[in-house]
């Protein structure tokens, strides 16, 4: 264990300061220290200064800034006060305690962090470019779009690019949390942060280094451990009244009683006592520590959470609201059947596929891909794309406006269709309000998807429903194969969020939405908790979602909601075993049955076992 310039600083006070008290009351038991207060004061505040001082400054500095009231100020007061009433020895073992306790802190708060930093190692410290034909090192944020990047084997891709020239495997582990190596190609996207295995690439940069993924995902990562849970804010104003009441509650312990039996001298130190054990230092670290482990968890396995809030709303899931293409299906539709009214089907498809040239939906993507395997005939010009979300995509081909899409659009713009009588999804074209045809495709459930689904009813998710803009057969039969609580088919992003509406209505806990994002951002912003899977080059998604999942593989919405449950659960143990443990010993101390050093080592116990139940979350 390393520990830095100021720890070891701590750590030699702490050693000094104990020497001291050890030297001190062998000289005292020896007799050579006469037992009389000039003498043995000065020599104990000897020994208490060096884990004093800094206290004392940092209560000062508080007390300037007009917060008078915290542990410091605790600490010191119980101290000060056990000098006053020539409890010498326990003064000092306090404070020596006390500090053993912030130095513990302070290495596991390091701990974490560096932990969380060594798991996004995804910063790429510089880029190899070609300029002029020779071979330059730039820092990333120096590279231009439409630059050459070169990225040998065993390098960083610095930023987002398509290859040029080249293949390779490239490992996104830091990224996705995913051992599976991607295979990339010519004409492929690489993206930032993930390292190049094995061949090496030439790659056309394509977004500058701030807008890259690289750099997106590690400013989400820094600031999401800003963003407090509800349990972090109750804490922090937990202790801001906590500390004066104990403060006010010492006081009356060390005065009403004495003037009832005149012992000033018991209820000064039950007082004092009753200060030590009130310390909050264990709840005040420990939840926000278990946050913290709980997003660097989250991160190693490829999910990004923006927030301790955000974790903390997962775990109280209640119902969970499905986008489907993309999310509970692949996504990746093949072509079942073309049915041209006329002419052959390798021109329907060179229409069609044309039309969504523009366009990132996976049916767009499928149709493409379909094109280029299956038609010889060329791919015509299509001007004034326009992505008609929910519905399709229009396009101008030779002048001839073409719309293809659902049958809600051939219904929309007034237009006689063959309906597709099959299972699946079937996407109609026409020209010039003439209906061309139809192809029907289908999609495949991912893998996972039965298996997500149970592990959520199991883990006590009361509804999982799915909404689509998919035809109602599509969606049924999807349903039914999960198992689903409920769906809704045919919906446009804005009905979408109407149904979004009902389910808030009726709801005990966080209602999720977990998309794609491709037509779901109004969703994905009107639930409790959005989910984006499959984010990994979407930019859009990341943005619009609270919490990230690197690929689109649906076990990570389990792993995630296991994980805010795990930390959960340990945020409850610490609340209830620091808050237990105090509320003994305060008891105790008001009938005088437990002195000033087991009560230190209550607190200061209680705060380190805290820390450490605490960095349990970090491991998982
Ligand atoms: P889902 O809710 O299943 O993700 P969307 O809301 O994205 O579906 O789309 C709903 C329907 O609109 C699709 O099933 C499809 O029929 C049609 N559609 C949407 N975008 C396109 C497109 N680019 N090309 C063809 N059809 C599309
Ligand atoms: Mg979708």
């Amino acid at each position: 264990m390393k520990l830095t310039k100021s720890q070891k600083r701590t750590l030699g006070r702490i050693l000094l300061s104990a020497g001291l008290l050890i030297l001190v009351s062998l000289l005292r038991w020896i007799g050579i220290l006469p037992d009389v207060w000039y003498i043995l004061l000065p020599c104990h505040l000897v020994a208490y200064l060096p884990v004093a001082w800094q206290v004392i400054l940092k209560a000062a500095r508080n007390v300037a800034h007009g917060q008078i009231f915290d542990e410091n100020f605790l600490m010191l007061i119980a101290t000060v006060g056990a000098f006053v009433i020539a409890e010498y020895p326990e003064a000092v073992f306090v404070m020596l305690f006390y500090q053993v306790g912030e130095l513990f802190e302070s290495i596991a708060v390091g701990k974490s962090r560096r932990s969380i930093a060594a798991l996004m190692d995804i910063r790429p410290d510089e880029a190899r470019v070609e300029r002029n034909g020779e071979e330059v090192i730039l820092s990333p944020d120096e590279v231009q779009i439409g630059d050459t990047l070169i990225v040998r084997p065993g390098e960083k891709i610095a930023l987002d690019g398509i290859v040029l020239a080249g293949s390779s495997n490239l490992d996104t582990r830091s990224l996705t949390g995913e051992a599976l190596p991607r295979s990339v190609g010519v004409g492929d996207e690489a993206i930032s942060g993930c390292i190049n295995i094995s061949g090496l690439l030439r790659l056309r940069v394509i977004k500058p280094y701030g807008e890259s993924t690289v750099a997106k995902i590690l400013e989400l990562v820094e600031s999401s451990s800003l963003v407090k849970s509800k349990a972090e804010n109750a804490v922090t104003k937990f202790a801001h009244w906590y500390t004066p009441l104990v403060v006010i509650g010492a006081l009356l312990l060390a005065i009403i009683p004495s003037l009832i039996t005149g012992e000033w001298q018991r209820w000064l130190h039950t007082a004092l006592i009753f200060l030590v054990v009130s310390c909050p230092c264990a709840l005040v670290i420990s939840v926000p520590l278990s946050y913290f482990g709980g997003l660097g968890c989250a991160s190693r396995h490829g999910i990004l959470v923006k927030g301790a809030n955000h974790l903390e709303a997962l775990a109280n899931a209640d119902t969970v609201v499905f986008d489907k293409t993309g999310t509970l299906t692949r996504g990746s539709f093949e072509v079942v059947r073309i049915t041209p009214v006329s002419g052959d089907e390798g021109t329907l498809l060179a229409v069609a596929a044309s039309a969504e040239q523009a366009s990132n939906h996976p049916i767009a993507e499928s149709l493409k891909h379909a094109y280029s395997t299956r038609s010889a005939h060329p791919l015509p010009q299509a001007d004034g794309i326009e992505e008609l979300a929910g519905y399709g995509v229009r396009a101008v081909i030779d002048g001839s406006t073409v719309l293809v899409g659902s049958a809600k659009l051939m219904e929309r713009e007034g237009i006689s269709y063959i309906a597709e009588p099959d299972v699946g999804t079937a996407i109609y074209v026409c020209l010039n309000g003439a209906f061309l045809g139809s192809i029907l495709i289908s999609d495949r459930i991912k893998k996972n998807a039965r298996e997500t689904i149970d592990v959520l009813h199991a883990c006590g998710v009361r509804r999982a429903v799915m909404l689509t803009g998919d035809r109602e057969d599509a969606a049924r039969a999807v349903a039914r194969d999960l198992s689903l609580d409920g769906y809704a088919a045919e919906l446009l992003p804005a009905d979408k969020v109407e149904r979004l509406e009902a389910l808030l209505k009726d709801k005990n806990g966080t209602l999720v939405f977990v998309g794609d994002g491709v037509n779901d951002a109004p969703a994905m912003a009107r639930a409790d908790l959005g989910i984006a899977m499959g984010a990994l080059g979407s930019d859009a998604a990341i943005e619009a979602a609270d919490i990230v999942l690197m690929d689109d593989d649906l076990k990570k919405l389990s792993t995630a909601i296991d994980i805010s449950r795990y930390t959960r659960r340990i945020v409850h143990q610490n609340i209830v075993f620091a808050i237990g443990i105090k509320v003994l010993f305060l008891f105790f101390s008001i009938f005088n049955m437990t002195n000033m050093w087991a009560a230190t080592f209550a607190d200061v116990g209680v705060a380190v076992l805290a820390i450490l139940n605490a960095m349990r979350t970090l491991k998982k």
